[in-house]
């Protein structure tokens, strides 16, 4: 009977070490106003701090340059480093290129993984996954980007946006249409685009919520791209033609259990600051922590935290046992649930800080903004839910009187125990 909550002491050694590292090292970072190079600088002494206590890029088996922790221990992690946007670049775990170096890992060339993933490993290239267009989002069938052979190259035509990173990226992963003749399950492939191609325009980074104004130096916007008339050769394809459904489900199941884990350590972070602001301010004859709807906002919130914790991880536990591909039932939940609970605690610290919550004085009002994506991106929730209660409703079948109905469950026991029944009545 193995059910084991516990995590064995020598990983919990490595989770303190980070615990407090991020604490004293990274945190402080997010107050500075740093450019690109300044944040270099500073992080470059940091990262090799994480390599040499065996922790950089711990998404990846350990041949192919990464920690081989399995899903419930990068969950763990993940929910350390989810704490801070910073973290995640720092131990060399940063989306898109966490989720990239895992795409090509599982079905990139020998070539292409020393061309690209390794110098993605350690943190000397940038990447981007570009596979939403205006047309198509949620429903990726109705992709239309084509990439066409053409003697040994494919040429490339079509108009992404929401490509993340792709404004910083040295290299996009495109998903394109290589068969229109064939389902889009069939007829879909990634295929490698260095930035530098001729025909590939960055049009701009799209102002977004959690950036109104202007693009993030430090960790790159989301594109809007144009790819028009893009020659690449054709050994750029990943894998075999056909296979961008197939790869994409195995790149995305990982990275929504690490957004999921990292959501939990954004949201601990504002149920901290929600606790400190209870049993800090007085108001109306008591300090907050006392009025019941506070306690409420408590109580509630650290039920909903732990509830998907263990999701998470049991998600990343089910993963690790049966693959990606048999754990879509759990790693959908978590994707729906987790983004509620993220919001839904930022939401009450906030309210718990008044007009305080609302201002730039606290990281709430960024955190929440940020949150909020987390319901679209990586597919809306409604299509999680969706595939969720139609798998749910696959072990149903129809039937004509509910199999709880009471007078007809009574006939049946009447029947069953009928010889019982008579003897009672006898013995009366
Ligand atoms: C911050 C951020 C980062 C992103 N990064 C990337 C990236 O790096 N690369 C990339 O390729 N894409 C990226 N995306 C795009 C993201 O994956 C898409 O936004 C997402 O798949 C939804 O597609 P859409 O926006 O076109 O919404 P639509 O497809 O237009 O859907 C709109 C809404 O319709 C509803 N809906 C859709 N389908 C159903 C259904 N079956 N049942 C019920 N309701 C439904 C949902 O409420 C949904 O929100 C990012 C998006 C965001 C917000």
């Amino acid at each position: 009977m193995a059910w084991d909550f516990s995590t064995e002491p020598e990983f919990e050694a490595q989770l303190e070490w980070m615990r407090g590292f991020v604490r004293e090292e990274i945190i402080p970072l997010e107050v500075l106003d740093l450019d690109r190079a300044a944040f270099d600088r500073i992080t470059a002494p940091l990262k090799e701090q994480v390599r040499e206590r065996g922790l950089w890029a711990a998404h990846l088996p350990p041949e192919l340059g990464g920690g081989g922790f399995g899903q419930v221990r990068l969950g763990l992690m993940h929910e350390i480093l989810g704490q801070c946007r910073y973290a995640p670049g720092i131990f060399g775990n940063q989306a898109p290129d966490s989720g990239n170096a895992e795409l090509l890992a599982i079905g990139g060339s020998p070539e292409q993984q020393e061309r690209w993933m390794h110098p993605l490993l350690r943190g000397e290239l940038r990447s981007c996954f570009s596979m939403t267009e205006p047309g198509a989002g949620a429903d990726p069938t109705l992709l239309t980007t084509r990439a066409v052979l053409d003697g040994d190259d494919y040429v490339i035509d079509g108009h992404k946006w929401f490509s993340s990173n792709a404004s910083v990226a040295d290299f996009l992963i495109v998903m394109c249409v290589t068969d229109p003749d064939v389902s889009p399950y069939q007829g879909s492939s990634m295929i490698i685009v260095p930035v530098d191609t001729p025909g590939v325009t960055i049009v701009r980074d799209i102002p977004v919520m959690d950036h109104p104004t202007r693009s993030p130096a430090l960790y790159g916007g989301h594109a809007e791209v144009l790819y028009e008339g893009v020659r690449v050769p054709r050994e750029n394809l990943v894998g075999n033609p056909g296979d961008g459904f197939r790869l994409a489900q195995q790149r995305l199941g990982p990275g929504r259990i690490h957004h999921a884990m990292r959501w939990l350590g954004q949201s601990r972070r504002a149920f901290d600051m929600l606790c400190e602001r209870a049993v800090s301010r007085h108001t109306h004859g008591s300090v907050l922590a006392d009025k019941q709807m506070v306690q409420d906002w408590v109580a509630t919130s650290a039920a909903e935290m732990q509830a998907a914790r263990l999701m998470t991880l049991h998600a990343a536990w089910t993963m690790d046992r049966v693959g990606a591909a048999n754990a879509r039932l759990e790693i959908g939940m978590v994707k729906y649930w987790g983004a509620k609970v993220l919001h839904d605690v930022i939401d009450r610290a906030i309210q718990v800080h008044g007009s305080l919550g609302f201002s730039g004085d606290l990281p709430l009002e960024e955190m929440y903004r940020a949150a909020r994506a987390a319901r679209i991106y990586d597919g809306p929730d409604e299509v999680h839910k969706a595939t969720v209660a139609k798998r749910i409703l696959r072990g149903y079948a129809p039937v004509d009187v509910p199999t709880e109905h009471v007078p007809t469950r009574a006939a049946a026991a009447r029947e069953r125990f009928a010889a019982h029944l008579d003897l009672v009545t006898a013995d009366l």
